[in-house]
Formats: C-alpha cells, structure tokens, sequence
C-alpha cells in the first residue's frame, strides 16, 4: 500500500531551490518590468532573462510541462503542480521556468498531435522559448457554446482557405503563429465537423483588429486579446493539426491541461493573499488589540486556510490521477470540478486580505485587485465555471442509477427496517423485540 503525502527529497530540494529563486531574483522582476512577459524582450530585458533562464536549465526545471515521452523535460503533473504553485505568485516566474500559459496548452497539443515537421517548425522554438503561439478558439457570437462557431475552412486545389472571426486569442499581437479552430464539414456534427490548423501569424488576411485590454488597463485598444478577422488566409493541406475534424478531441485535450495548470499558479496566488492576511493580522492594532485577536478576523484566516487546503489537495490529486491515467479525458470530471471551484478559492482569500488591509487593500500599492481580476477571468477563460458545473453534475450521474422503487428512496428507512427485522429476525426472536 502507498499513500503518501510528501515530496521525495531529492525534488523538494530543487523545489526551495525555486522558492527563493522566485522571491529573490524574479518577483523584484515583476515590479522594475510589469507587463512585458509577452513582449518579444528588448536587448537590455533579455541581458536579465537571459542569465535566469540558464539557471533554471542548470537545475533542470526549465520547461516541464512535458514529459520525456512528448520530447519535454518533464517529471508529470504532480510535480508540476508543485513547482506551478511556487510560480503562481509572480507574473514572470513561468516564462523564466518556460512553462507559461496559453504556449504549453499549445505545445501540448503540438507534442499530442503534431507532424515531424510541425513539431520542428513550430513546437522546438516554443519549447526553446524563441516564440509565442495563440490559440484562437473562441468566436465574438460564441465563446462558451463552440458547437455555434462559424469560421470556416474550405478546400482550395492544396490549400485551405480560411474566413471568420475570432476574439479573445490572447498575445496574437506577438505570436508567431496561431491555433485556429474552424468548420471543415458544416454536414455532419461539430463535434467531427472541426479542423485545427496551424496558422503563421504574418499569412495575409490574419487581420487583427482590436488588441482588447483588461479592466485593469488604462488604454483602450492596446492589450493582448486579439480580436481577430481571418479573411481568406490560405494554408497548405499539412496545416491541419491532428487530422481533419479532430478541434473538438484535440480542444479537450489543449484546454484540460490549461485548466490544470491555471488551477496550479492558482495555489500560489492564493496562498499569497493568505500569506498578507496573516501577516497584517499580526501587525494591524486597533481597539486594543491586533486584528489577529479579532474572532471574526480569526474567521477569516480559518476559512481561507481551509479553502485553500482543500482546493490544493484537490488540484494535487488530480494531478496525480493524470500522471496514472495519461488521460486527460479521464479526469475531465476532476477538472472541470477544479475550473469550477477555483474562481471562487482565490475571490474569497483575496477578497478576505483586502479587507483587512482597510484603505491600503483597495490601492494599487498591494496586489489584490489584480488578484480579484484573476479571480473572475478563472471564472470566464477556459468554459465559464457554470459549463463546467454541468459536465461535473453529467459526468457524476453517470455512476448513478435511480431508486429501485421510483416513489421512495434506496435509504428509505421503513423499508430498509423491515429487511433488517428480516435478515436478524433469529436474534430479534432471542432478545423479544419482535
Ligand atoms: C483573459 C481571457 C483570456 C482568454 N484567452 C483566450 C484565448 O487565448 N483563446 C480563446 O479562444 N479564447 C480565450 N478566451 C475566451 C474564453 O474562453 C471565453 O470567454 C469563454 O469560453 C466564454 O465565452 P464568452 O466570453 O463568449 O461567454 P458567453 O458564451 O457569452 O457566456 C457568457 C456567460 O453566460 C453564462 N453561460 C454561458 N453558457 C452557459 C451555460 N451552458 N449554462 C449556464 N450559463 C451559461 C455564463 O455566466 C457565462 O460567463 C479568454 C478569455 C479571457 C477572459
């Protein structure tokens, strides 16, 4: 029998290594050049990344999130999930460790589905770190709902021709190439009737025409959502990745490690907000003692240490069916549970430690709003968190079957009595209750 809580010492060492690699040399990053992770790095910016990357290689961290057996370096989810915690707390961190979001969901699907030469042109510069990639799903009229999309790729001689419009296809602006999901056969059904092709960014009729920002950014137009119009872009016939009318196997298979892997940097921003809550618990006096002392206070470190240990034994766990199963399909159950509860986790801890901060939380002298942003985008990208709960609600009732008598429950007390008097009727006779 194993069951085990504990990480082999070997990879816990590697794991402090990281630790304060990230507090020391990367977080300080986050606050002299916010905003650039996907900024193709000035000659100065790289000087500094540069040098960090090689370290994180020296210890063999760099760009885990692939195993041996999809060309990466990767050790499986578990313990990608333990070092994605400590990630979690700093915007830089998983692009100085090479495993950031959308390009590993998308060097997965590459790893997964991709050709020889597809994987040479496209996955080896992503894994090296030398490119971006985006992932070009959703559709302005139909995010959560892709069996509604309408962009389109048909046949032309060689070449496909693709025209639509997408939005929401994050760091377009500076990606090399795009994943794009279109209707190949409007016939049968969507779920066979979708292609993903790769799309290099720079092909005539990639036309972006808003770079749409978050509600935290002051300009408008200048973010890194792309809104996106594909008119008439012309691809060879070995763009497609996966094989015609595979988007909807190869989507699950992109987005349920996304998913995982944003519930995995969720632990680390989440643990700290707990960890500003307890420290301004113990510094903030008011009424005569320290918040610390304050019950209802005390009420809110509980809860959010609860949350939070719960949701990461959760995602740990769910880590490890993954690694067992190598299947994500069979643990979509799982994630989708994760997707569903984690906007929830970080919105309440965050929330919690911004209002213990008083007038200082509500600033942008401390990190909660971007906090309680994230929060809500956890709540939206990836399926909105009410998709998920239905396919967890669908994917549960499948291991059920209704009463066996449709008017009164299994656990039905009478009738569970009277074959209890039944089965022990020899003792009941004894001791005369019968
Ligand atoms: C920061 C960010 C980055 C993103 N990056 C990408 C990307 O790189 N590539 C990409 O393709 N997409 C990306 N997306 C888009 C994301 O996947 C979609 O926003 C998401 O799938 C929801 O689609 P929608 O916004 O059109 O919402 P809608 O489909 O309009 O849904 C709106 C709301 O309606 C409700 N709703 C929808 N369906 C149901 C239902 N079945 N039952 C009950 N209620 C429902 C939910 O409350 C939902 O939030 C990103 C989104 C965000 C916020």
């Amino acid at each position: 029998m194993s069951w085990d809580f504990e990480t082999e010492p070997e990879y816990q060492a590697q794991l402090d290594w990281a630790d304060a690699f990230v507090r020391e040399e990367i977080q300080p990053l986050d606050l002299v050049a916010p905003d650039l992770q996907f900024v193709p790095p000035s000659k100065a910016l790289a000087q500094v990344l540069d040098p960090l990357k090689e370290q994180v290689k020296a210890h063999g961290l760099w760009a885990t999130h692939l195993g041996p057996e999809l060309g990466g370096k990767g050790h499986g989810q578990l313990k990608l999930a333990l070092l994605n915690e400590i990630l979690g707390r700093s915007p830089w961190a998983p692009h100085v460790f090479g495993c950031h979001a959308p390009d590993t969901g998308n060097a997965e699907i590459l790893a997964h589905y991709g050709t020889p030469e597809q994987k040479d042109r496209y996955l080896q510069p992503l894994l090296n770190g030398e490119i971006f990639s985006t992932y070009s799903m959703t559709e302005p009229h139909a995010g959560a709902d892709p069996k509604e999309f309408t962009t389109r790729a048909v046949k032309d001689g060689a070449e496909w021709v693709i025209n639509g419009w997408k939005y929401f296809s994050s760091n377009a602006r500076t990606a090399a190439f795009l994943i794009v999901m279109a209707v190949t056969d409007p016939d049968v059904s969507p779920y066979k009737g979708m292609s993903m092709f790769l799309v290099p960014s720079d092909a005539p009729g990639v036309n972006i025409v808003r770079n749409v920002g978050l509600a935290n950014e002051q300009k408008l137009g200048d973010g890194f959502h792309a809104t996106i119009h594909y008119e008439d872009v012309r691809v060879p016939a070995d763009a497609v990745l996966g094989g015609e009318g595979q988007a909807f196997a190869i989507a699950q298979t992109r987005l349920g490690g996304g998913r995982i892997h944003h519930a995995m940097r969720t632990i680390g921003l989440a643990k700290k907000a707990l960890d500003m809550m307890c420290e301004r618990a113990l510094s903030r006096s008011t009424q005569g003692t320290l918040l610390a002392e304050k019950e209802f206070v005390q009420g809110y470190i509980a809860d959010s240490y609860a949350q939070l240990t719960q949701f990461r034994l959760f995602v740990l766990y769910t880590a490890w069916k993954i690694d067992k199963y190598n299947d994500y399909l069979k643990v979509r159950k799982d994630i989708s549970s994760i997707k569903a509860t984690m906007p929830t986790v970080l919105h309440d801890i965050a929330q919690r430690a911004m209002q213990l901060h008083g007038a200082l939380g509500t600033t942008n002298e401390v990190p909660f709003h971007q906090m309680m942003l994230a929060a809500q985008i956890m709540a939206i990208a990836d399926g909105p968190t009410e998709v998920h709960k239905v396919t967890v609600a669908r994917q549960l009732l499948r291991d059920y079957r209704p009463s066996k008598d449709p008017l009164w429950p299994d656990q039905f007390i009478p009738t569970l009595l009277e074959a209890a008097q039944e089965k022990y009727a020899h003792y009941l006779e004894q001791v005369g209750t019968l």
